[in-house]
Formats: C-alpha cells, structure tokens, sequence
C-alpha cells in the first residue's frame, strides 16, 4: 500500500514547518538556550576549550567590575561572557582576535545586562574590531567606535582597551557602544518595545535640564561630546553611571536612580554584586 501523493506532500511540508518555526525559536531564544546549557547545567566543556576558559577568566580578573563580585557573581558574569561570544560574529579587520579583544568586548556588553535576567544584548550581531580610529563614511569623520541600525558594531581596540585600563575617569568606549546597542535592542520606538522603556523615557524626563547645562557649556560632569544629541546623552550618562557613580550621584542623584531602575543595578552597591 502507498501513500497518494498529496499525503506525502503535506507531510513534508509540515515537516519543513516545523524545522523552520523550530530554528526560528532556537535563533531568537539562543542566548537563553545556551546559558541554560552552560551556568545551570554546566555543559561549558561542550563549547569551549579548557585553555580558552582559563585565558578568558584571566582576562576578566583584570577588569575592576568583575573582580568586585562574590565567587556565584563572578560565576553568572563569566557564563554570560561565554554565550555573547558565542553569539556574536567577531571580525578583525588588521588586527588578531585573541582573547584580551573578545573578553574586554564581551564584558562590556555583560556589565549593562548583568542583573537583568534573561535579557541580552540581541542587537548586534557582527563586531568589526580595528587597531585604530577609522574613517566613518557614514559620519564623514574618524570614530572610536559605531553602532549602526543593521546590528553591526565598529570598534577600536586601543580605546576599547583604555577604557578598561582607566576605569574611573568617565570615559568607556566598550560600555559607550554597548548602551547604544542596550537601547536598539529594546526598540522604545516601536509598539513591541521592552518593558525596560518605560525607565528609559523617565531618564529622558529627568535628564533633561543637565543635557540643556551641556548644551549650553557646562563639562563640569558630563563631556562635551554628550550635547551632541540624547542618544549620544545617553551613552555619556551610562559611561558615568559605571564609572564615576560617587559624583553621579551627588549631583545629579534623580538621574543616577534612573538608570538604576533602567539597569537594575546600583554601581555603588559592589559588596552585593551591585545589587540594586
Ligand atoms: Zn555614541
């Protein structure tokens, strides 16, 4: 006995239905399936080589934000490091990927995501890394780094590196681009937008009389380069919150709790894994 034909053919396409809407689920969910896979059930041998985990952990003893947490701390930071390497396409353009790059990169993207659950920076998608300053056709001039609409981020390795190297002066081209990425990935401007807006439009609120100060002249806190437009605002605000949070706070304490809510986090609270 056969199956006529148009059996056979539904069947197929089924089939291909469901393989579709299963990768299709498996992409989008793909930074939860695999920290699942690798902080809770501890499959990170699977992923990486031993010699690259312990080159990476290295890596990461040298950053400031990570050496504050407690061992499950630096445990949670770790693994999510992992799964944005993994996620994302890195790409050097004259310069060699080692695991300095891709560690200092990874975890600037973590340290704006580390105590929101579940949410990853999703937006970008491939990392062009340079070893200098570059000609931005786009901005018709050179940039440190770029974050476009298209999910691809351009950045430069020594900035990226000084960023990381001096940890309290305000300036983070890692964390600057990643809060560019931060807020494409929650697309505010669409009717699908995250919940996390909602804290975004109130800093926008509450931000406003220091961006009009910037404008104006006042490089007290904030740099010059901020009063460019809010978005660039924003990347400045978020550089200060992680880096200078003492000041940030007694000047502008309305803007600083902001951001807290915004990133569930508290820069201050670095005894409890800045819990906020
Ligand atoms: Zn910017």
């Amino acid at each position: 006995m056969s199956l006529p034909h148009d059996a056979i053919f539904a069947v197929i396409l089924i089939g291909l239905t469901l393989f579709l809407l299963l990768y299709i689920a498996f992409y989008v969910l793909r930074d939860v399936i695999y920290f699942f896979l690798i902080h809770y059930l501890g499959f990170i041998n699977q992923f990486i080589s031993t010699e690259n985990q312990l080159n990476i952990i290295s890596e990461l003893k040298k950053i400031k934000y990570y050496q504050n947490l407690s061992i499950s701390g630096k445990s949670f930071f770790y693994h999510r490091v992992i799964v944005f390497m993994m996620n994302k396409h890195f790409f050097g353009d004259g310069i060699n990927l080692s695991n300095e790059v891709k560690t200092y990169i990874s975890a600037s993207a973590v340290q704006l995501t580390f105590r929101i659950r579940g949410f990853y920076i999703e937006h970008i998608q491939l990392i062009r890394v340079f070893p200098k300053a570059i000609w931005s056709q786009l901005a018709q001039h050179e940039v440190k780094g770029l974050t476009t609409g298209g999910g691809v981020m351009w950045l430069s390795w020594p900035d990226i590196k000084k960023g990381f190297d001096f940890p309290d002066d305000g300036i983070n081209l890692g964390i600057h681009e990643m809060a560019h990425a931060f807020k494409l990935t929650l697309r505010c401007e669409s009717a699908s937008g995250h919940q996390i807006c909602t804290s975004i439009t109130k800093w926008a609120a509450v931000s406003k009389y220091a961006f009009i100060k910037l404008e104006e002249g006042d490089t007290s806190f904030f740099r010059k380069y901020g009063a460019t437009n809010m978005e660039e605002f924003w990347a400045v605000n978020v550089e200060c919150f992680f880096e200078k949070p003492e000041e940030f706070i007694k000047l502008y304490p309305e803007i600083y709790f902001s951001l807290c809510k915004v990133f569930n986090q508290n820069p201050l609270n670095a005894i409890n894994d800045y819990e906020l």
